[in-house]
């Protein structure tokens, strides 16, 4: 167990064992000696409320004989920003940077994520002045080298693809499925195809992939999947038909599986003269074993943020380079990079070829280019081949080692993530919340859960290959032990769950649909 929750249940169960598990008292007091174990799991207030706006904290001499120059502009009222001194400031926020999870605790089993170990090296490369102190703004003369790393990086893209291009600019996933679709809507206007407006979505696809389409002006069609998990291909070839502009496939599929007829799908969508989206977040599960452009495929995005291992979370940042076929290439955004002569230079006008424009201000993201060049140089073709096969096979053994306690959705081998259901719950009272609430007392993040949506209850670990086989039986041990106690009939302990954590129970629906984003000073009526 990670340090900081194994610190928190020994406060907890000296000081549970004193409040005789009075859980209506939901902050307990902490004796004189457990204070600092304390601060882990008592909440932090806000800065608004640790600090005042009446106090300052730094001095400055009052200024005497200076003329403003503000015009009367200047503000009469105050600012309303806490004062605070500089321990103080520095305490609120080391304190709550305690209070987080993160990779480099602990195994981080969010499937669909790709949560794995980001190498320093990468950190050490791109933090190179050369690399992290340039301005999009210089002139190319000066960016050589950065202009350089992004071309070989593209090179890099394109052979683990075997796609003849690459589009770098994509900021995220959702947003390189965005450039996808946008380059299959530029080649359709091109050819004058207005009718073909549908695009096919099968239920396993990830739930960005038909947003991205109807973000594009295509309307969604809905192809079920079969009782293994994949895409049912005589459904898919019922809804087959001349408006037909592709289809947006995800593979692995978010049940973690390998689409078996990719090859027919890609020729069947092809035959009606649509275009093949395959979402490529998943990579991480193929990398080196496959090539999606042997495929068939005619646009997908890389997350270089899950696959490439640069670190990710609270939404971003992200690097969603989006790999594309000869036939959507000249419709690529700008800018790109050429290499004329010897030197490199950044293609940034739209008017001139048949490009559909700009996705971004620049040309993406360069800390996480630099650290994905960085890991996939240091792990050589077979690093990343082994990579590969590491994920797939940590999923798997976490399959094997929990399926005669816990149900997995489909049978047969998994990818690079392992699915459970929640019939191993059936009749107990646990549910799939409750279960990953009790994870959280366990020191553990919980997994992705009532994700995909077409398995009940769902639990989806994705452990990745930057596990090692003693970090893995101790999560196993946990989630066995948890089923187990779920199964006895302990139904409490996981509704009560989490007990060691900063806050309890949200309630998460209303966090979502009403947030509550901006501190108000409170009122006294
Ligand atoms: C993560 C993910 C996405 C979205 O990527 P973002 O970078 O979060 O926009 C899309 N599809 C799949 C399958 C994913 O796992």
């Amino acid at each position: 167990m990670p340090l900081w929750p194994r610190l928190r249940r020994l406060y907890h169960e000296h000081e549970y064992a004193r409040s005789e598990h009075d859980t209506t008292n939901e902050w307990l007091y902490p004796s004189r000696n457990c204070i600092w174990q304390q601060r882990l799991i008592s909440k932090e207030l806000l800065i608004f409320e640790v600090g005042t706006p009446r106090r300052t904290g730094v001095d400055f001499p009052a200024l005497k004989g200076t003329k403003s120059r503000l015009g009367g502009m200047e503000r009469t009222s105050e600012i309303g920003l806490p004062g605070l001194t500089e321990p103080e400031v520095m305490r609120h926020y080391v304190r709550l940077s305690q209070k987080n999870y993160a990779i480099d605790l602990g195994v981080y089993p969010l499937g669909s994520c790709t949560m794995k170990h980001n190498p320093r090296l990468n950190e050490k490369m791109a933090r190179l002045p050369g690399f992290a102190d340039i301005h999009p703004l210089q002139s190319e003369n000066t960016v050589q080298g950065a202009l350089e790393l992004i071309d070989e990086l593209a090179d890099w893209i394109c052979k683990l693809t075997g796609m003849p291009a690459v589009a770098m600019s994509p900021k995220a996933g959702a947003h390189g499925e965005m450039c996808g679709m946008m380059a299959i809507r530029a080649a359709l206007d091109a050819k004058g195809a207005d009718h073909k407006r549908r695009v096919l979505v099968p239920e396993s696809a990830h739930g960005t992939n038909p947003a991205t389409a109807v973000q594009c002006g295509f309307s969604i069609d809905s192809i079920p999947a079969t009782d293994d998990g994949r895409v049912d291909m005589a459904a898919l070839k019922a809804k087959l038909g001349d408006d037909v502009a592709g289809i947006m496939l995800t593979n692995p599929n978010t049940c973690g599986l390998f689409e078996r007829d990719i090859i027919e799908i890609a020729e069947l969508i092809h035959g009606v003269g649509g275009y093949f989206y395959c979402d490529g977040a998943n990579f991480n599960a193929l990398v080196g074993r496959v090539r999606p452009g042997d495929l068939g495929i005619d646009a997908m995005h890389l997350n270089l943020h899950k696959t490439f291992s640069t670190p990710h979370g609270g939404g971003g940042p992200g690097s969603g380079p989006t790999v594309l076929s000869d036939a959507l290439s000249p419709y690529a955004p700008v800018p790109y990079v050429v290499k004329s002569n010897g030197t490199y230079r950044l293609v940034e006008d739209a008017d001139s070829g048949d490009s559909f424009g700009r996705m971004t201000a620049f040309h993406g993201q360069m800390g996480m280019f630099t650290r994905a060049l960085s890991y996939m140089l240091s792990h050589g073709s077979d690093g990343l081949k082994q990579a590969t096969e590491d994920a797939v096979l940590n999923a798997n053994y976490v399959q094997a080692s929990l399926s005669d306690v816990m149900s997995p959705a489909f049978g047969g081998v998994c990818m690079h993530e392992a699915l459970f259901d929640d019939s191993f719950l059936k009749g107990t009272g646990v549910e799939t919340l409750d279960f990953a609430k009790a994870m959280i007392d366990e020191g553990y993040h919980p997994m992705t859960m009532y994700f995909p949506l077409v398995v009940h209850g769902a639990m989806l670990i994705e452990p990745t290959e930057s596990e090692s086989k003693a970090e893995l039986d101790r999560f196993i041990d946990v989630m066995r032990g948890l089923a187990l106690k779920a199964k006895s009939g302990e139904v409490d302990m996981f509704k009560q769950a989490p007990i060691y954590a900063p806050m309890r129970r949200l309630d998460e629906t209303q966090a979502a649909r009403k947030p509550v984003l901006r501190w108000r000073v409170p009122t006294t009526d």
